[in-house]
């Protein structure tokens, strides 16, 4: 195996650590305390291409492959949640249904703008009564001359208020459970699409959560993406993408916090010495990066795996359960290390440390993790 980054993407990574760096870090405040991303910062993504980081360069986008995009998603787990969630929820579970499953008609019609950010995306699969169980989806979609017709509701849905083109699951045939799901292409603009309530949330300030209502929205036949009744595979797929992007974003998120810790370790006196002199202290920050590096290494395997087209089913789901995991355990450890400071919002581990807790929880718990660990364990064996 060989994860070395291409001169060329540590070129890219190195231009999105200056970015983050100079422009994402110093607005960190305004993100957090005014609850919306700068829209200099969204304008300086869209120059350094980063909407469309996953998409071919064919339709306008960078054609960065999962390694590529682990590459960038370090650097912007390294920045403010709030921002990465935003832009990763558009380049990821966004985009990446239509470039793998779309028809040609839809990668026309909608990736170019979204590689540049002209339009945002989004994934609605959650419903209030699908979760976890996520296929037992209630909203519905019924051929009507050449449009389906979708009635239902979603939620928990990343960039809701704002996006523009919606990757959407919806019941087509209610007598098969998930072999009866399939997928959509929808715009905000179609008749009988509103979004309801925004989410107030525990972090990820800037980036929006929201209900998406479909009342007889009309969807055009050719916005069915992929074959019909094959929507909950497409679904898997995606998400397996997202998930070994959210360990890229979860390490990067590390790496700050370790930053942050090894710096306030040094300076902070206490008993007439730095606290880093403390074996209490180092043995915090070796675990801390010990964790770190193994699920950047579980991240990496798991992104050169999807790029070789191995399927990467329970690799994504022990990289997002463990890079997760190992994300809450990092920053409780850095906000002990920081001491009372930890608590203070004058430092961003308070923040980090809130922003932490959602990557147990979305893009499947680390419960439903465990799950497709385990079933793919008690049905293939270790595989090696
Ligand atoms: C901020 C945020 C953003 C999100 N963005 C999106 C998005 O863009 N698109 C989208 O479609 N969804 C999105 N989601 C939804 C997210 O994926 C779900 O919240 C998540 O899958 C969990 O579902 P739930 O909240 O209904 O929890 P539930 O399914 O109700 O789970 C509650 C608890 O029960 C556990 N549990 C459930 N079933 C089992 C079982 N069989 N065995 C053991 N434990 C179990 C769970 O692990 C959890 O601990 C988002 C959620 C949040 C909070």
């Amino acid at each position: 195996m060989d994860f070395q980054f291409s001169d060329e993407l540590k070129a890219i990574k190195l231009a999105v650590r200056e970015f983050i760096e100079k422009e994402v870090h110093p607005r960190e405040s305004i993100i957090e305390e005014e609850d919306r991303i700068p829209e200099e910062l969204v304008e300086s993504a869209r120059k350094l291409g980063l909407f469309g980081s996953s998409i071919p360069e064919e339709y306008g986008g960078l054609g960065l492959n999962m390694i590529g995009k682990c590459a960038i998603g370090e650097e912007m787990g390294r920045g403010i949640a709030g921002f990465a969630g935003f832009l990763g929820a558009h380049t990821g579970i966004g985009t990446s249904g239509i470039v793998m499953q779309g028809s040609e008609y839809l990668k026309q019609k909608y990736l170019p703008d979204m590689a540049e950010g002209r339009k945002i995306g989004a994934f609605a699969l959650t419903e209030p009564d699908a979760g976890s169980d996520a296929s037992n989806l209630k909203t519905t979609a019924v051929k009507k001359g050449d449009r389906w017709i979708l009635n239902g509701t979603k939620h928990f849905i990343t960039n809701g208020p704002i996006a523009d083109v919606v990757t959407t699951m919806a019941v087509t045939d209610p007598s098969r459970g998930p072999r009866g799901i399939s997928a959509f292409v929808v715009e905000s603009t179609f008749p009988g699409y509103r979004t309801g309530k925004n989410e107030r949330k525990m972090g990820l300030k800037g980036c929006y959560t929201s209900e998406i209502i479909f009342e007889d929205c009309e969807v055009p036949e050719e916005n069915m993406l992929g074959e019909e009744n094959r929507g909950f595979v497409t679904a898997l797929m995606i998400l397996a993408k997202g998930r070994a992007g959210l360990g890229a974003g979860s390490v990067g998120a590390c790496r700050r916090l370790i930053e942050l810790s090894t710096k306030y370790a040094k300076e902070r006196v206490q008993f007439g010495k730095p606290i880093a002199e403390n074996q209490a202290i180092q043995w915090m920050l070796a675990d801390m990066v010990t964790e770190t590096e193994a699920a950047r290494t579980l991240t990496l395997q798991t992104a050169w795996k999807a790029d070789k087209g191995m399927n990467v089913i329970r690799d994504a789901a022990m990289t997002k359960l463990f890079a997760s995991e190992t994300y809450c355990r990092v920053a409780d450890r850095a906000v002990q290390i920081h001491g009372g400071m930890g608590y203070m919002k004058e430092m961003p581990i308070e923040r980090i440390y809130r922003d932490s807790r959602i990557t147990r929880l979305y893009e499947g718990t680390s419960e439903v993790q465990r799950m497709v660990i385990a079933a793919t364990l008690l049905k293939d064996g270790l595989q090696y």
